[in-house]
């Protein structure tokens, strides 16, 4: 399984780990601990990964959940369910991820995946705490079927799409099987 990086934030990119929310199959990128540390390396946020158990996988989800609705909240302009600003408070007040410089100069990024997790919820918080509306606003993917969220980074604020070609080739796919079932 692949991860993408489309959203220009690493919380909203987090979030785009369970696909296709909406519809009757969505998919589930992280399915084991073993998943979440390659997330995590691919995300570039740890060169050292921290081995992961199946606890840290629920809370890592459940933080991923509580992102995605409230930043789903805040493009439709309802308020946050109460049990997410709780749970995104509590992980962004922690300590966050910083790289360790080292006396050669060069950097390392380690740390726990409490660290981890409270980057994460604060990226969404940062995020939040931009000022709406102005440039970088989150946006929901025009393709009805996809719930990828990113930041519209684009200069006339037009980006419609998470990434064109994964959205593209689905619609692909279910247009050949549409076919064959003729
Ligand atoms: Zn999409």
């Amino acid at each position: 399984m692949g991860f993408v990086f489309v959203s220009g934030r690493r919380s909203l990119d987090f979030a785009g780990t369970r696909k296709w929310r909406h519809g009757d199959a969505p998919e589930e990128q992280l399915l084991s601990p073993a998943d979440l540390s390659r997330w995590v390396e691919a995300a570039g946020l740890l060169d050292v990964v921290p081995p992961f158990g199946e606890s840290d996988l629920a809370t890592a989800i459940d933080l991923r959940e509580a992102v995605y609705r409230t930043a789903s909240a805040r493009l439709d302009g309802r308020r946050p369910d109460q049990d997410d600003v709780t749970l995104l408070n509590d992980h962004a007040r922690r300590p966050a991820l910083v790289p360790t410089l080292r006396p050669d100069g060069s950097t390392r990024r380690s740390g726990t995946v409490g660290e981890l997790l409270a980057t994460l919820a604060a990226d969404l918080l940062d995020l939040l705490a931009a000022p709406v509306p102005g440039p970088g606003r989150v946006k929901r993917c025009a393709n009805t079927e996809c719930t990828r969220l990113y930041v519209d980074a684009s200069r006339a604020e037009n980006r419609q799409w998470c990434g064109m070609s994964e959205c593209g080739n689905r619609a692909k796919v279910r247009a050949f099987r549409r076919r064959q079932s003729l």
